[in-house]
């Protein structure tokens, strides 16, 4: 890895995630933090490096991007959360779902079959969040109740059969455990939902004790922590995008909360307001 953050503000909050309660390394490429009885361990799945690439980020200046040391594209991963809690098991998000995905085999690693999560929590309906739901047509969480936003639902539904498809597949082999719910409603594991639109029209941030697992609010977390007002063009509505960043961000800093994302670089939290 060659890359780095010129960023002071980023480096900071990424170094004082070893100060949040417990830390464990497991398995490569995850990474285990408790605090008060929750577990929470990121499981990268990408395989290969990711960066997103600098013309993903047409609202950033050049000035700007070299002044970070950017050109080259801005560090990231495709990432899941495995969170355990009272007994539960829950897992936020999927991955890929790729041949070459690490979502499967390090949930392995970690000694957790597919069939012991218990509750699968959806962000949104992207590909690489939903992507790791099936493999070979089938459901891989042959135990999970699925929760999704109601509004992320009803918009996937609504637009047309070459991007609501893979969605309706992916959900439909979930039938009968599907469960669509209000943005802030509170959830089994005492998992909090709230609503964080822009990305995805019914994009969802949660929360389960100190941690905040933000999904798609920042792809490009080295220009997007201290510039929030820049979008990546995988955003459907910028101006919503932004407000929500802003307003997790803020809520995430007041809260002194650890941030859970699915696009953070390796390991993927950050620890905010500290
Ligand atoms: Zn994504």
């Amino acid at each position: 890895m060659n890359w780095h953050f010129n960023s002071v503000a980023v480096a900071a909050a990424l170094l004082t995630v070893a100060s949040c309660g417990n830390s464990v390394d497991g398995p490569e490429g995850t990474k285990t933090l408790q605090t008060d009885g929750i577990r929470i361990t990121w499981i990268q799945d990408n395989a290969k490096e990711r960066l997103m690439e600098r013309s993903l980020f047409p609202d950033a200046s050049d000035s700007l991007v070299a002044g970070l040391g950017l050109q080259t594209g801005v560090p990231s991963t495709v990432s899941v959360f495995l969170v355990e809690t009272g007994g539960k098991k829950m897992l936020f998000d999927t991955g890929l779902g790729m041949p070459d995905s690490r979502m499967l085999s390090s949930l392995n690693a970690l000694g957790v079959a597919p069939e012991e999560i218990d509750y699968l929590y959806i962000t949104h309906f992207h590909g690489d969040h939903i992507g790791g739901m099936l493999k070979d047509g089938q459901p891989v969480f042959t135990n999970a109740k699925v929760y999704a936003s109601k509004k992320e639902y009803d918009a996937w539904m609504a637009m047309p059969d070459d991007r609501k498809g893979p969605v309706e597949k992916a959900l439909s082999a979930y039938e009968g455990r599907l469960n669509l719910f209000m943005s802030g409603d509170t959830l089994p594991g005492n998992v909090l939902s709230i609503d964080a639109p822009g990305h995805t029209p019914g994009h969802t941030v949660y929360k389960v004790g100190d941690f905040l697992i933000v999904g798609d609010l920042m792809h490009g977390v080295a220009l997007q922590m201290e510039y929030p007002e820049i979008c990546a063009s995988y955003d459907m509505d910028f101006p919503a995008a932004v407000s929500a960043r802003k307003e997790v961000l803020k809520y995430a800093s007041d809260s002194s909360l650890v941030m859970a994302g699915m696009h953070f670089p390796a390991p993927a939290f950050i620890q905010a307001g500290k």
